[in-house]
């Protein structure tokens, strides 16, 4: 494989030993002309962008790149894993260029979600998480619900700027990026080299019908979502595909709700008191005594609390506990992240706590519904 040659599409260095890594390319394709790698090759030929993904350190410097320029930034996040998907760091890194918030995945909230309270927390939590938005838009990439207004948004802020998409991976960017070339994009045009050549970051530039460019970034990889640590088969169940439904538990304290084998809730101490589950609607959720617990974990992990199976628990981090005292009369939600979150309904204050695997992210927060 020949070192340090470079694709003609994107300015990426090829490589061929990671389908998931930019610039790879498998060898029987160097055959062909012009020498592009594998993402631009379908990008080109089936109008389809594939993820690609890179380390967190990796993506900073890319950027801080993205700096430099004269921007319009589009920041995606999954409604359904908020805190989990948005990038903390943003704004330091872009500087002054605008960014749209897109926040994807809406088909998800229940059908009767009041979209001005939405709109009120996205902009309570996105300020307190230092982000500053230029607008925020919501949207469905899988139902093509949002794009009208996010491309209207495009056109008004981006004046002569090209268009830079940004999120973790798994927030849709992806589904995204390929419904904005299917439905804007001029592929008869060549795909551009990178304005970056030489670095290891793949940016894909999108030529849209007017001659500007929109510019897809590697997805970012958090390792603090269940979504980096799972396999496809116990993604399925844990990422919700359908409209949330959300689930009430009456509950006394000290007892537990098990999701699955994934992790726990305990309420720990508090007046009798609802809580509702907002998870996907294919995780098992299992109801049983705090004392009882450990034990009922002990023996049927895997099995009865499943999923994950006996053996993809034990290839995921020992559990940890988070513990949070509620207080009196806030509205609540324990969010844990790409496994939803549970609504603490009573106004008595509760103390509960959390299990799962180390690393993942767990945070109390405003409820979102
Ligand atoms: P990427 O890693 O950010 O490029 O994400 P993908 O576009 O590959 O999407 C990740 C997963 O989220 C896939 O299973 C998609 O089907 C799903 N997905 C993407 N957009 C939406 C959406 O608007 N709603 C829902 N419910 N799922 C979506």
């Amino acid at each position: 494989f020949p070192e340090g040659r470079k694709c003609s599409g994107c300015g990426v260095k090829l490589q061929n030993e990671d389908a998931n890594k930019p610039g790879y390319l498998p060898v029987q394709a160097l055959e062909r002309e012009p020498v592009i790698c594998q993402r631009c090759f379908r990008i080109k030929n089936y109008n389809e962008s594939s993820s690609v993904t890179v380390e967190q350190d990796e993506f900073l410097r890319l950027l801080s790149q993205i700096g430099e320029k004269d921007a319009l930034v589009i920041h995606i996040v999954d409604i359904f894993d908020f805190e989990g998907s948005v990038i903390g760091g943003l704004q330091r890194f872009v500087g002054t260029n605008p960014v749209l918030l897109a926040v994807n995945k809406i088909d998800l909230l229940p059908k009767v979600t009041n979209w001005n309270k939405l709109l009120n927390w996205v902009q309570k939590q996105a300020k307190e998480l230092g982000l500053r938005t230029q607008d925020i838009i919501f949207c469905s990439a899988k139902q093509n619900k949002g794009f009208d207004r996010l491309l209207e948004a495009v056109e008004q802020y981006r004046g002569d700027r090209d268009v830079y998409v940004v999120g973790a991976t798994n927030v849709g960017k992806s589904t995204l990026i390929n419904r904005l070339i299917r439905d804007y994009s001029d592929l008869d045009q060549e795909l551009t080299t990178s304005r970056y050549p030489g670095t290891t970051l793949d940016m894909v530039n999108i030529p849209l019908d007017d001659g500007q460019y929109i510019i897809d970034t590697p997805g970012i990889m958090y390792p603090s979502r269940y979504s980096e640590l799972i396999g496809p088969k116990d993604l399925s169940v844990i990422m919700a595909d359908k409209p949330l439904k959300p689930i009430v538990y009456q509950l006394n304290e000290g007892q537990t709700l098990y999701f699955g084998g994934f992790g726990r809730f305990d309420f720990i101490q508090g007046d009798h008191q609802s809580f509702t589950c907002f998870v996907s609607g294919k995780m098992p959720i299992h109801r049983t005594k705090l004392e009882r617990a450990d034990e009922l974990f002990e023996k049927h992990a895997g099995e009865m609390l499943s999923p994950p199976n006996r053996d993809e628990i034990s290839k995921l981090p020992a559990w940890t506990r988070h513990e949070f005292r509620i207080p009196r009369g806030s509205r609540s939600d324990i969010f844990i992240s790409g496994l939803g979150w549970i609504k603490v309904n009573g106004e008595s204050g509760a103390v509960v706590a959390v299990h799962v695997p180390k690393g993942i992210k767990v945070l109390l927060r405003p409820s979102l519904i």
